[in-house]
């Protein structure tokens, strides 16, 4: 079953138009990995759905009603959770307390949500690291434990129906890519639908069940992921890796 649509978005900064066309789709308790060079409007992408920056043009869909005219905290309480790029955890608060601000945020009455909850108490019994950590200032967390807690910030409050990861691997060492792996793909054993986000496409390949391909605000393909790991020309083509 689609849970989210994205149909024909275009987005623009000003004058510039930065996304033509855009759509894709996820499926319940699917990875869903989009890929790209620098530039290329993967970010644009997450922006256009949270309504951060809302299309000029098309839809967002999800479970077929239409987002548009939502704010992007509306969006929210409707079950797409957005962890973006640059982490954004309180430096001076500590983990529970970041924990605890995510969770205050309430979800829409009319009961639509049809998403995955998630404690505070099983945000740390699923991650041990977090759990650990309850007392330390944010700030003084390692750039893994940081993303680790932006994710789980991201799961706390209201269902969570689609979770959109914004670069999750970023800046980090290959040894806590894999912790930040290992956490994606724990969620997604317990059944939550994905969005990745990556600039690492070996990652983000290796995680998801399907991929898109942007290239200068075009969807330039669509595939099964283990296809496009294999493809060469692909990875060397769009994505300036082999
Ligand atoms: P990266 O991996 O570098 O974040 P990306 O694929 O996520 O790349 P976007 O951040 O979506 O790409 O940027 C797409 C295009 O839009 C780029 O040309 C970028 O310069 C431009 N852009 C992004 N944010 C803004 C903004 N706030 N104002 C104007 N142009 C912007």
């Amino acid at each position: 079953m689609t849970v989210l649509e994205v149909d024909g978005v275009n987005t623009y900064y000003g004058p510039s138009h930065v996304l033509h066309d855009v759509s894709l789709d996820v499926d319940e308790g699917e990875i869903v990995a989009l890929i790209g060079r620098n530039g290329a409007g993967k970010t644009t992408t997450l922006r256009s759905i949270m309504g951060v920056t809302p299309p000029k043009e098309g839809t967002v869909r999800l479970h077929g009603d239409d987002l548009q005219n939502l704010k992007p905290n509306q969006i929210r309480r409707r079950g797409i959770s957005w962890t973006p790029e640059d982490r954004r955890v309180f430096p001076d608060l500590t983990v529970a307390e970041n924990l605890q601000i995510a969770n205050r945020v309430k979800a829409d009455g009319d009961g639509s949500n049809r998403g995955t909850t998630f404690t505070i108490e099983d945000v740390y019994d699923s991650f041990a690291r977090l759990d650990e950590r309850r007392g330390q200032r944010a700030g003084t967390m390692s750039g893994g434990e940081q993303q680790m807690l932006a994710i789980a910030r991201s799961l706390v409050g209201p269902p969570v129906e689609v979770l959109a990861l914004d670069e999750p691997s970023e800046g980090l060492a290959p040894q806590i890519v894999d912790d930040v792996r290992g956490m994606i793909e724990q969620l997604n054993e317990r059944g939550m639908t994905i969005l990745l986000v990556e600039q690492n496409a070996h990652l983000a390949l290796e995680l998801a069940d399907r991929a898109y391909v942007l290239e200068t605000g075009h969807i330039e393909l669509t595939a099964p992921a283990d296809e496009l790991l294999d493809d060469q020309d692909v990875l060397e083509t769009y994505l300036g890796v082999r």
